[in-house]
């Protein structure tokens, strides 16, 4: 079997269980039965082949056969802290930054920001970095940080590397290319406020550019993913 199943606990001794939608998912869509082979990833940058040892209503208990380290990351460690855009298309951002290689999505709550990053939204989405991880092959997840406040985050002086997507910045072409870490912010729709951005300034986040058009929430973010990622 083909399909990937993810486990919230660290796998580290000779069993794993699946439980709740990874549990349904093998057993209902899959139909797996007993003796069936899979493959299992906990997010540590690991992946496993299991075998299928007893499958009950409330769980399925896999014998690890085999543990291999394969490691999708990018180069650079990139966070992307973004005013979420509505509905459907937060799960779609998700979804490609996932797929990208971003390692950590913060949900930004800005003056001009039209999503509430509520508990429920924000484990929605962790769902949706699961199901997008065991599509893509990645094995560490992207990481759902708790929503922070634009200027409070702007203020914190344990990033490095730190750029502003606006428009008329630098170009990202004209950055260093040898950084290891990376925090990126995307303003929402009606961009970031003239003191949202001089609190930025002031603490030296780089304005850039990510062309002549004005993008949507999700195409900045995806962008600068693929510019981190691929470079
Ligand atoms: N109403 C805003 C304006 O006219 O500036 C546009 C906001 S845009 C829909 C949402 C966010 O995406 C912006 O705050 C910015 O962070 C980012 N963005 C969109 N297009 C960009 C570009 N060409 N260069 C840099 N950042 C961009």
């Amino acid at each position: 079997m083909s399909e990937r199943f993810f486990v919230e606990q660290p796998i580290t001794g000779s069993t794993a269980e699946l439980v709740d939608a990874e549990a349904q998912h093998l057993t209902k869509v899959m139909r797996a039965a007993v003796g069936d082979e899979v493959v299992l990833f906990d997010g540590s940058g690991a992946e496993f082949t299991a075998k299928v040892a007893r499958i009950s209503k409330a769980a399925v208990t896999l014998e690890i056969l085999e543990r291999r380290e394969i490691n999708l990351e990018p180069r650079a460690e990139l966070t992307l802290a973004v005013a979420l855009p509505k509905g459907e298309r937060q799960k779609w951002l998700v979804e490609k930054l996932t797929e990208l290689g971003a390692a950590r999505l913060v949900p930004l709550i800005t003056e001009r920001g039209v999503a509430q990053p509520v508990d429920a939204a924000i484990a929605r989405l962790r769902r949706a970095v699961i199901e997008a991880s065991k599509q893509c092959g990645r094995n560490r997840l992207m990481e759902i940080a708790p929503p922070r406040e634009a200027s409070e985050y702007f203020a914190d002086d344990s990033l490095s590397m730190k750029l502003i997507a606006e428009p008329g910045g630098e170009t990202l072409g004209s950055l260093p290319s040898e950084v290891s870490t990376i925090a990126c912010a995307i303003g929402p729709e009606g961009g970031f406020t003239p003191a949202e951005l001089k609190v930025a300034l002031e603490n030296q986040w780089r304005p850039v550019s990510l062309g002549r058009s004005i993008l949507r929430i999700e195409t900045a973010a995806i962008a600068v993913a693929a510019w981190s990622g691929l470079s």
